[in-house]
């Protein structure tokens, strides 16, 4: 009970940022509710992994076993579900990712745990928990309360929350549970990472990325320009790819790729929230739209209302002009 565990996750021996994300969270909840913070770490070969970990947690449990090496929820979930009953945390958080969303529904049916998915924030008020979802397409938030429970279960979205500098000194402790291995139903075959084209936007200081408002193909080596004058990449909501526009490793958001630029100009692009997640750690957005309400304003840092076909070549020029 007084205790909140975060599962840190990884991904091929890197630790993922949802990890330090939910961590901050935890803390800024331990230290309102008086609670340790404790994160978990599973896998096989962890290297210094506890190590990077320990300044954001109070405790991080570490269990390096070989069958732990790749993700496989059916042998991760009882573990979890060991570890969960050993420790009695108040709070579990998963990241809502495609690990968490494997793992997480069927380790609350099995412990038989409140549950929360895809949850963008969790307070407690009065020694109740309450999470916050979006739902209708990010147009409402909901808030959810669990029923009377020791344990309740939270999954996040990644970015939901920033990820914080932290100076804990995280006491590392050995777990030993047994370990089954990975049962003939389910076995992992390969990692597959996904194809990066001729450009990889992940990498890119400036990203100029465009919406449906393109409205039409023909307006795209206009946008390319722009991204050209600014020494950027062309990246794009899924619209754009559906469209057959720019192709899917230009995608940005909760099924494309996550990008962190200097600079990301939305042009076009309402910002729904499976476009926010990928982008909205940029550090400065500029928004291009021509619906003053469009949501992708809350997000940004500076705005233009205006027609893209007139706003996107007077920025050119003016980029030209500075340059000159
Ligand atoms: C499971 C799932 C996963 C998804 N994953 C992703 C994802 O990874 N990435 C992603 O982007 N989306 C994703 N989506 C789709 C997402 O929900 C939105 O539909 C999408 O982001 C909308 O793209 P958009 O903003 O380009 O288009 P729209 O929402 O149609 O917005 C177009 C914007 O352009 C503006 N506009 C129109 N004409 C002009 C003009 N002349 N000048 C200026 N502005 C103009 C409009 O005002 C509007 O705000 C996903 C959806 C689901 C269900």
């Amino acid at each position: 009970m007084n205790e909140i565990l975060v599962l840190a996750e990884h991904r091929e021996g890197e630790l993922r940022d949802v990890t330090f994300e939910m961590l901050g969270k935890a803390r800024e909840l331990g230290e309102a509710s008086g609670q340790a913070v404790t994160a978990l770490l599973l896998g096989s070969g962890l290297g210094d992994m506890a190590e990077t970990v320990k300044p954001h947690a109070d405790e991080v449990l570490v269990l390096d076993h070989g069958n732990l090496k790749q993700f496989n929820s059916a042998v991760y979930q009882p573990v979890l579900a060991d570890a969960i009953k050993t420790r009695e945390p108040g709070l579990v958080m998963i990241g809502h990712t495609a690990f968490g969303v494997d793992l997480a529904p069927s380790l609350a049916v099995a412990l038989e745990l409140p549950f929360a998915a895809d949850c963008i924030d969790l307070a407690v008020e009065g020694g109740t928990t309450k999470a916050t979802r979006q739902i209708y397409e990010g147009k409402v938030n909901a808030t959810v309360s669990f029923v009377d429970a020791p344990t309740v279960l939270v999954t996040f979205r990644p970015s939901a929350f920033p990820v914080e500098e932290a100076a804990r000194a995280g006491k590392v402790t050995e777990l030993t549970i047994d370990v089954p291995e990975e049962p003939a139903v389910r076995k992992f075959l390969e990692y597959v990472e996904a194809a990066v084209g001729d450009v990889d936007i992940t990498k890119a200081e400036v990203v100029v990325s465009i919406g449906r408002g393109l409205r039409e193909e023909e307006n795209l080596p206009m946008v390319e320009e722009l991204a050209e004058s600014l020494g950027g990449v062309v990246a794009c909501s899924r619209p754009v790819v559906d469209a057959g526009w720019l192709p899917k490793d230009r995608q940005v958001g909760s099924s494309g790729k996550t990008v962190k630029p200097k600079l990301y100009l939305a042009i076009g692009i309402s910002g729904q929230f499976q476009h926010l997640s990928g982008m909205k750690s940029a550090e400065t957005i500029v928004a291009i739209n021509k619906d003053p309400k469009a949501p992708i304003f809350s997000a940004a840092d500076y705005g233009i209302v205006g027609d893209l076909t007139k706003v996107v070549p007077a920025l050119k020029e003016k980029i030209a002009e500075l340059r000159a």
